[in-house]
């Protein structure tokens, strides 16, 4: 019996995995044979397999035959074309679709009318470079690594056969938690495993005397071939689905080492995309060609995240790129400080995006240049700002930085991702090191925090429901105790060389540090003994991070020297909410007035007692907090070595009794959008007298495509010198002024003004351009900008702005700017002209 369907293609992406696996499934319940046949590619293929059946190349609008013979044809014709009718129109989640609607962007970027896709911040910074998706090696890779060794077919057949049940079973057990658009991929993948086209395909290399590896490849490799000839982008990127699977059968049948970490072997600057990367997989990639990273389902202040941050890799969370078309070849974008990726650069965004890199370079450079000056508030206060670390590298780094100590080294670094633990000579070695470059600054060890999101397989501390409310760090101490006495004999011995510190992570109790204390002791009495030298005085610490501990102070201070706040799991703890995990980023609210008003209290608590008390949370490095952190009175701020240069800058800005200020006005608030608004005002910055003119602010000969860019460049000039800490608010304030009319004056002139908050000094900045722009309907070749303070005279702004039309009336003046061959000509021009 046969029976013949026609069938015309009413999918957006034609029949990509998804649809051809629900075709394929319905299609294997059917004794019949069923034949695709795409009329308008001639191609043909088995609806029993998926890939056979995407093979045919069927898009939207195509028109198919479909033939089924068997003995059931007639009653699988009708239940097949009942779901050729109702098949769900598996679209792809188009860029568009996808964005959120856009966070802040500044003004200057949206006039380069970017398409973009929104996520979340995890560290700051601009990467150009291209993508790489951590998820498949490349064909020849794999085949490159293929065993030598071919056993008997039958042998290799039954290899592949458990293998294929095994992947099969793992996928089965996975779809049941998935749902939505994983649970349809999870199906997709599974479709391939269980396709019969191409396990008869990996059956015929075997029969040909290929081992299970290379069949395994070929025949992914020829599907592959085929699916690469699709006119659907959709289509031709299932190959990374085939790919996908071709590994995780290889690693199947083969056993889990038989690829290396895929796509962590960087040969060139890339952008990594991964669902998520464990701290120890961070660490084996090669920095010098980490571009960036987005890590879709990764949370801010987890410990990938945090090595991102004190590496300064600039790295975007909460973006599904499983549904984008990267292509391998074209350099994509991502900003970190509006969080967004751009997936196809134009000309014009690249442009944006290189001049940006080069200004964010230089305003670094200019930060290091002073690093080393104390960090000091304008008014005298002096507050200590440390680094956080995980190794001698990042040690090294954060006192080229500036740092004036370590408020943190996270020593468990190096206990992970390795078969047994360090002994002591590596320990002793490590630390003395830190301390020779520590060279007398203060050096607090973190003893290991094993467990939470740092698992150490040679410890079996077991698998847990809620690992970070279960046995991690000082709370496994007691089970390890000869590992934990010997971490501190290491840090004693350090101790002997320099200002080492020793700090017990997760402390919830006074008994833990009495407990800590005790060890201690007893090392020291040993080191003792044996004759080795070591600071007796050396000081011990609590992290404070279980907010059980706000509340014990006074007895803990008897028994501890220092404490220093852990803000990223205080936070976590405080909020019962995961610190890892993106969806309850709203809940982990660092601005809430009640957790202000914890830490205000511990700082209370702790300085009643005669301690001093510090923060080494990633809280530590954010601007906005930090006046308020500084006005609660913290001895020390500790965060990732690249943050310290901008935080001192800053520091040395503010005013301590301004901060105070602040910080009252800011535990008195009871909502948080309000807090946050507090912290955002620029109200605690010093007094300054700055000119208003200056010949820095005069850009001679200035590269500039458009007006756009014109305006840009002469407000990141501002930023530069100092005179903006918000550019890009500047730019908007600009534009808004530009918007209603357009500054240009005639002549070749064009005047940009405004009045703003966002100018911290009033300013005139001028430039004449390379070569001509469009300014409306005119073209410039000269801009006067006039960025006027709020606080300024109130006719300051017109002042400057009614002379200057006065002067470009005059053909003398004009002429005078146009010869002008020099700033410095141009700047004295300007100062005779104004009277300044
Ligand atoms: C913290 O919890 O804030 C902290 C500094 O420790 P870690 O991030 O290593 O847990
Ligand atoms: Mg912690």
């Amino acid at each position: 019996m046969s029976e013949l369907i026609t069938y015309q293609c009413e999918l957006k992406e034609g029949i990509h995995a998804r649809p051809a696996g629900h075709i394929e499934r319905l299609c294997n319940t059917f004794q019949s044979e069923v034949c695709w046949k795409n009329i308008r590619t001639g191609l043909q293929g088995s609806a029993k397999s998926a890939l056979s059946l995407v093979a045919t190349d069927t898009l939207l609008n195509d028109d198919c035959e479909i033939t089924l013979s068997g003995p059931d044809a007639h009653t699988a014709a009708s239940e097949l074309s009942a779901l050729l009718k109702k098949l769900p129109q598996f679209e792809v989640v188009s860029a568009e679709e996808t964005q959120a609607p856009a966070g802040y962007l500044p003004r200057s970027l949206r006039e380069t009318q970017l398409s973009f896709i929104q996520g979340s911040r995890i560290s700051g910074g601009v990467a150009i470079a291209r993508p790489v998706v951590v998820q498949s090696l490349s064909f020849d890779d794999i085949m490159a690594r293929a065993p030598m060794k071919t056993g008997a077919a039958a042998e290799e057949k039954k290899a592949l056969k458990a293998g294929i049940e095994a992947l099969k079973q793992a996928k089965l057990d996975a779809l049941e938690s998935k749902v939505g658009v994983e649970h349809d991929i999870i199906q997709a993948h599974l479709s391939i495993i269980t396709d019969s086209a191409f396990q008869e395909a990996i059956v015929h290399f075997i029969d040909n005397g290929e081992n299970n590896w290379r069949a395994i490849v070929l025949a992914a490799m020829d599907f592959c071939e085929i699916l690469n000839r699709s006119s659907s982008k959709y289509i031709k990127e299932r190959v990374l689905d085939v790919l996908d699977i071709t590994c995780q059968l290889l690693t199947t049948v083969y056993g889990e080492h038989a690829l290396p970490q895929n796509g962590l072997e960087l040969s060139a600057p890339s952008i990594i995309f991964a669902d998520s990367l464990t701290p120890s997989k961070f660490l084996s990639i090669n920095k010098k060609m980490l571009a960036g990273m987005v890590l879709t389902a990764t949370g801010k202040t987890s410990h990938t995240a945090i090595l991102a941050r004190s590496l300064g890799i600039p790295t975007l969370t909460d973006i599904d790129f499983s549904m984008l078309n990267l292509q391998p070849q074209q350099d994509i974008i991502i900003d970190g400080d509006p969080a967004i990726l751009v997936t196809a650069p134009d000309e014009q965004v690249l442009r944006y995006y290189r001049n940006e890199m080069a200004v964010q370079h230089t305003m670094q450079q200019q930060m290091l240049s002073n690093v080393h000056q104390a960090a000091i508030t304008a008014d005298g206060h002096h507050l200590e700002i440390a680094a956080n670390i995980a190794s001698f590298e990042e040690a090294e780094a954060a006192f080229n930085n500036g740092a004036e100590g370590i408020g943190l080294f996270r020593t468990e670094m190096s206990f992970m991702d390795r078969e047994t633990p360090p002994d002591y000579a590596e320990l002793a070695e490590l630390y003395t090191r830190v301390m020779a470059c520590a060279n007398g600054k203060p050096v607090i060890f973190r003893t290991f925090d094993i467990g939470g999101d740092k698992p150490v397989d040679y410890l079996n501390l077991g698998d847990e429901e809620n690992p970070f409310l279960g046995y991690r760090a000082v709370r496994t101490y007691p089970r390890y105790r000869e590992l934990f006495a010997m971490q501190l004999k290491a840090i004693l011995s350090a101790s002997a060389t320099g200002n080492a510190k020793v700090m017990i992570p997760m402390i919830a109790s006074v008994e833990e540090i009495i407990w800590c204390r005790e060890v201690l002791e007893s090392v020291k009495q040993t080191m003792r003994e044996e004759g080795l030298p070591f600071n007796d005085a050396i000081s011990l610490g609590v992290m404070l991070e279980v907010p059980s501990v706000i509340f014990a102070i006074p007895e803990m201070a008897e028994y501890a020297d220092f404490f220093s706040v852990g803000s990223n799991d205080l936070t976590q703890y405080f909020f019962a909410a995961d610190r890892g995990n993106s969806q309850v980023a709203n809940v982990y609210d660092n601005y809430a007035s009640s957790f202000l008003r914890a830490l205000q209290f511990a700082i209370d608590e702790v300085h009643r007692a005669g301690k001093w008390i510090g923060l080494c949370g990633e809280l530590g490095a954010s601007k906005d907090f930090l006046p308020l952190l500084t006005g609660m009175g913290f001895d020390e701020l500790s965060m990732s070595g690249t943050a310290i240069p901008g935080v001192k800058h800053a520091l040395r800005e503010l005013n301590f009794a301004q901060c105070q200020l602040l910080a009252l006005e800011a535990l008195a608030l009871t909502r948080s959008a309000a807090v946050k608004a507090a912290l955002q005002a620029p109200a605690v910055k010093a007094e300054s007298q700055k000119p208003i003119l200056a010949p820095e602010f005069i850009l001679f000969n200035l590269d500039a495509q458009d007006k756009n860019e014109a305006i840009k460049k002469m407000t990141d000039n501002l930023w530069l010198h100092h005179r903006t800490d918000s550019r890009e608010r500047l730019c908007d304030d600009i534009w808004t002024r530009e918007d209603s009319f357009s500054t240009a004056v005639g002549y070749g002139f064009a005047i940009p003004h405004t009045k703003s908050d966002h100018i911290t000094d009033s300013t005139i900045s001028m430039a004449t351009l390379e070569t001509p722009i469009t300014w409306g309907d005119q073209q410039v070749e000269t801009v006067f900008m006039l960025t006027v303070s709020k606080s300024a005279d109130p006719n300051a702004h017109m002042k400057y702005f009614s002379t200057l039309a006065r002067k470009l009336m005059k053909e003398e003046f004009r002429n005078e700017i146009k010869n002008a061959d020099s700033v410095d000509v141009l700047y004295n021009l300007m100062t005779r002209t104004l009277d300044v």
